[in-house]
């Protein structure tokens, strides 16, 4: 089997074909990072420190070469791209402080001496499964702080990514078995969560939870953090215009190929009207050649954009009103204007499901409160944004949404790579990560009895 990338602006563009790892390629390298591990770990902190900084300076010197190739195998605009590759170095940078923290506690024996100690300890090979959507940050998010613990990990990317994945890991210069990339899809996928002694996931639902099912049946850990269903609140005394503006990017940044872009704005009372048109305005202004290329871009595949065309229509035919863009535009590539549908169905897809896409739907509350049972009426909330200027409303919502991450009067896509991060209900199983809370993750707890010969 060979693993191929296309260019979503210019499909005829081949990025990459590589043979795939098979399930024995996979079963092979991971017996190799299980026989590098126990010599990762004990090279000790300084090492796996000063190991992880090169990597940060290595996509630093190549951060021309590395946002180049996002935007050509995964079609993400040029800035974010840039923005993305600043942020895996700065990743690589964070937890390569990290082999320097505490990793336990001591603690007074209930009686006589001795010490009573706690101890984090790495699981031995971690395996990473990972999406295309942010082909550098995600694979470090998780392969970083898995190595800085004295975990070796074997990464499995998304086939749209593959390329990225190869070059990040040979720019990371880390020993042979340290970090291996192992190209495929659902039969490696499935290898590696078979060969892993902890397994984090990213992608959509259906996935993650085949793959959560497969760990827990091993008695191995698992995290997955899955597709998300995300709204944005506005109030009326919100500034609407920066709402409008915070919402469109939302929406349309990377076509909406963000597990925390908005897909359902629900508009308070009064703020409807003008939101609507600000909204509407600021949507448009995007779809045109220069919107689409600097915000937007394509979508990953044909299929993705043709699942987002027929929902559009059958909201139509239900009585949708298109209020701004849903148009193919006349251009190579899979692109799709961004859009704002209205008056959609209770029920419908557009409304319940995740499709991954420059489209949203506009919801009227009449208070808050409808508003909060409106957003919080999915399975699966991952980000949600509350746009108003009154502190107690700010301090309601941040309280009542049933969402992993909230956001107030900034967009619902934004990560800060140092706090943990995860969804709630359907769009994560086990453990947030990021920030120490992947340290955690990828570590398990001892505790340990210390005492003088004389007194055991
Ligand atoms: P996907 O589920 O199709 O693929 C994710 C990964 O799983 C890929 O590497 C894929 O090859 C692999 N895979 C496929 N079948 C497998 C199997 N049977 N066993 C093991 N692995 C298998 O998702 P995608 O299209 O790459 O990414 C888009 C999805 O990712 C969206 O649903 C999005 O919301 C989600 N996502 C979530 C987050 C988050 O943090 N919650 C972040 C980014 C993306």
């Amino acid at each position: 089997m060979t693993v191929t990338s296309r260019n979503p602006a210019d499909p005829a563009d081949l990025v990459i074909s590589v043979p795939a790892a098979g399930a024995p390629g996979v079963a092979a390298a991971a017996a190799r990072a299980r026989e590098t591990q126990p010599g990762w770990a004990a090279a000790g902190a300084a090492a796996r420190s000063a190991a992880l900084t090169r990597a940060a300076d290595a996509v630093e010197a190549h951060a021309d070469e590395l946002t180049a190739l996002i935007v050509r195998e995964v079609g993400k605009p040029a800035a974010e791209a840039r923005g993305e590759v600043a942020r895996t170095a700065a990743i690589w940078r964070y937890y390569a402080q990290t082999p320097y923290a505490p990793t336990g506690a001591v603690h007074e024996p209930a009686a006589g001496r001795g010490l009573l100690l706690t101890r984090r300890r790495p699981y031995g090979v971690a395996g990473l499964i990972t999406p295309w959507n942010f082909p550098l940050a995600i694979p470090v998010w998780k392969a970083a702080p898995a190595l800085a613990a004295g975990n070796t990990v074997l990464l499995k990317p998304a086939p749209e990514a593959t390329a990225c994945a190869l070059r990040l890991a040979e720019l990371a210069g880390l020993p042979v078995g340290v970090l291996t990339v192992v190209p495929g899809g659902a039969e490696e996928g499935e290898a590696l969560v078979r060969a892993a002694d902890v397994v984090s996931f990213t992608g959509s639902t259906a996935v993650g939870r085949a793959v959560v099912h497969a760990a827990t049946e091993r008695g191995v850990p698992v995290q997955a953090e899955l597709g998300g269903l995300n709204s944005a609140l506005v109030l009326p005394d919100a500034d609407i215009e920066q709402a409008a503006a915070h919402l469109a990017a939302a929406i349309a940044g990377y076509a909406g190929q963000k597990c925390t872009a908005t897909s359902r704005v629900i508009a308070v009372g009064a703020a409807y009207g003008p939101l609507r048109e600000a909204l509407t305005k600021a949507l448009t202004a995007l779809a045109g050649p220069a919107g689409l290329e600097s915000v937007c871009g394509p979508l990953i595949s044909a299929a993705a954009r043709e699942r987002l065309t027929g929902a559009i229509a059958s909201a139509r035919a239900q009585g949708a009103t298109v209020l701004a863009g849903a148009d193919v535009p006349e251009r190579d590539g899979w692109y799709l204007e961004p859009a704002l549908l209205a008056d959609v169905p209770a029920g419908h897809p557009l409304r319940t499901e995740e499709f991954f896409g420059p489209v949203a739907v506009l919801l009227p509350a009449a208070d808050l409160d409808e508003a909060l049972a409106l957003a919080n009426d999915t399975r699966h909330s991952l980000a949600t944004s509350v746009h108003t200027r009154d502190l107690d409303t700010a301090l309601a919502a941040a309280d009542r949404l049933e969402a992993g991450m909230i956001r107030i009067n900034a967009p619902s896509s934004g990560v800060d790579f140092h706090l943990p991060f995860g969804g709630t209900g359907a769009a994560i199983h086990g453990d947030r990560e990021q920030g120490q809370a992947a340290l955690d993750f990828y570590t398990a707890g001892r505790t340990v009895t210390l005492l003088p010969a004389e007194a055991s």
